[in-house]
């Protein structure tokens, strides 16, 4: 074999490497494309509650979990029925009942602070997934009753157990 023609089946081998590393780059990058699109709409699917009640930190993140299929479509609690089958429609998954229940959701509700009981700790601040409380440090605090979306996560944090939920 003349030493032209082995030059020329070395270029040839590695035009076919490059090509081959370009078209699964391609490939990848239109995959987690695809996977984004996916989360996005999925995660506009569930209610925005952030009260992380599908055992995910977040709406997101469970988004993301559902999308990659390693979380089922009925762990959403405030989204209740409605939205397992809306899931149902966008992921192909079959409809099946919430996978826990519970009466939190039942009714709509809001967090109500007593005032008159708070000691501007400021950790129900930090526990609201939404920023529904407003106070700064040793003054008293307040729920903005139109953020509110009954997650209860603020309650367990409060020292002096002034906060309750009420009907929204
Ligand atoms: S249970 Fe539903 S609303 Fe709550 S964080 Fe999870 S996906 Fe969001
Ligand atoms: S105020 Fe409490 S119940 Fe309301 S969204 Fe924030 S953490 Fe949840
Ligand atoms: S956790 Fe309770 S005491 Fe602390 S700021 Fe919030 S409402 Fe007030």
């Amino acid at each position: 074999m003349s030493i032209s023609i082995v030059i020329a089946l070395i270029v040839i081998m590695l035009l076919t490497c490059i090509i081959g590393l370009l078209v699964s780059g391609q490939e990848t990058s239109s995959h987690v494309q695809t996977l984004q699109k996916d989360i996005d709409e999925i995660e506009n699917l569930l209610p925005q509650t952030q009260c992380r009640d599908c055992g995910f930190n977040g709406c997101r993140p469970y988004a993301e979990a559902i999308a990659n299929r390693v979380a089922d479509i009925n762990r959403c609690l405030p989204g209740g029925i409605e939205t397992i089958r809306s899931l149902s429609v966008r992921t192909g998954l079959d409809v099946k009942p919430l996978y826990k229940k519970t009466d939190k959701y039942n009714e709509p509700q809001i967090a109500f602070i007593h005032e008159e009981h708070c000691i501007g700790c400021v950790k129900c601040i930090a526990a609201c997934p939404v920023d529904a409380i407003v106070g700064a440090p040793k003054q008293m605090h307040s729920v903005i009753n139109a953020y509110c979306t009954g997650c209860e996560l603020c309650i367990a944090p409060c020292p002096v157990d002034c906060i309750s939920m009420i009907p929204a």
